[in-house]
């Protein structure tokens, strides 16, 4: 029933039928060569591949194509766009899902209770979803051991399609930490779309087509980045599977959390000011500050352009709950749009005012410009 699925499927008719062509028998001749290499081998560099196929009669310059090609139709995997990938052709995605297969579920290997360190890094990989480089080079152990360069090949797959992220970017190979965010424990009290209080403000990143998984997982692990550069520890960060929650500063708690928008999956991004309570236990809301929504916006656009980058045809929306609307009925209003515009209309008779989220993101100071 889902409108994203509808789409996906017409999409894949059109290709279908742009398909009929026929496909030449040095490509066939060429598929049937790399699968029997697939047979004992992983992975083979991409030096060897161009080798099988010129042996096949297929140009340098239709290798592309035909890796393209073979790579849609779940033969083999390739990603001519990676830079650390890009000279690797995954031959066996068998052998490969055991090796990730490894990594994300909830199996322990069988030798893990004659090493007490290793039985450590396990018990922080399930109760913290954070996997030590020393435990993911005993999990790969076999695999490594047929080919050292196997290690950074899956490490980087992985993150392709972000079932692993290095965390604290940048440190030494042997001592990197990387969370598994298929491991992550869900949290009860998930983020739910509802109209702000005085002290919250809230972005929606609602998808034009459907919202990948890893949209989630990739922004986590962005605000992990800016915790670690604003010096922030590990104390400030609460991660979970369906929300996470950042303090940003001792004022600032940015929570972060999968949402269900008219059935379809939405972010939402909360930025809220902890409550003031006085020496008498008087509470005193305030309004985020300006200058932190600023902040979280743009880093947000800024980590959501990346994110797409690589995810060709996968759009999405920042967007608003409209204030002024019935609960249940609630419509979003595009962020851009309530930037630029002191009012936007909503349905058939509303205009509704701009002024809080204007007040809260904008750069220009209130000016009174009058069109
Ligand atoms: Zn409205």
């Amino acid at each position: 029933m889902d409108e994203g699925i509808e789409k996906l499927k017409k999409n894949v008719g059109g290709y279908m039928k742009a398909m009929v062509k026929p496909i030449p028998t040095s490509w066939v001749d060429f598929q049937s060569k790399l699968q029997d290499v697939g047979k004992t081998r992983l992975h083979v560099s991409l030096d060897e591949v161009a080798k099988i196929a010129s042996e096949c009669g297929i140009s340098k310059p239709t290798l592309n194509t035909v890796l393209d090609y073979l790579n849609d139709t779940g033969i083999i995997l390739y990603s001519k766009t990676n830079e650390k990938l890009k000279y690797t052709v995954i031959t066996n995605l068998r052998m490969m899902i055991d090796v990730v297969t490894k990594i994300i579920t909830v199996v322990k290997p069988d030798d893990i209770d004659k090493l007490p360190t290793l039985m450590h890094l396990c018990n922080t990989l399930d109760s913290e979803a954070i996997l030590q480089e020393q435990l993911l080079r005993h999990l790969w152990r076999h695999q490594k051991k047929k080919d050292a360069s196997n290690f950074e090949v899956f490490i980087e797959l992985m993150k392709v399609f972000g079932l692993l992220f290095e965390k604290q970017k940048g440190s030494q190979p042997g001592n990197r930490m990387f969370m598994v965010p298929t491991r992550m424990q869900i949290n009860k009290e998930g983020l739910e779309v509802e109209e702000d209080e005085q002290q919250t403000v809230s972005i929606y990143v609602t998808p034009t087509d459907f919202l990948p998984d890893a949209v989630y997982n990739l922004l986590v692990v962005s605000f992990l980045d800016l915790m670690n550069d604003k010096g922030r520890s590990s104390d400030h960060v609460e991660l979970f599977r369906n929300r996470s929650d950042f303090d940003l500063d001792d004022e600032h708690v940015v929570s972060l959390g999968a949402v269900k928008i008219k059935s379809r999956n939405a972010l939402k991004i909360e930025i809220s000011h902890r409550i003031k309570v006085d020496e008498h236990g008087k509470e005193e809301p305030l309004e985020p500050h300006p200058s932190i929504c600023m902040e979280v916006l743009s880093y947000l656009r800024q980590q959501l352009k990346t994110v797409y980058v690589t995810t060709e045809g996968v759009g999405y929306e920042l967007r608003v709950l409209c204030h002024a609307c019935e609960p249940m009925l609630r419509p979003l209003h595009k962020l851009e749009e309530c930037l630029k515009k002191d009012s936007v209309p909503c349905g058939k008779k509303k205009l509704v005012t701009t002024a809080r989220i204007r007040r809260l993101f904008s750069t220009v100071e209130k000016t009174t410009r009058r069109s």
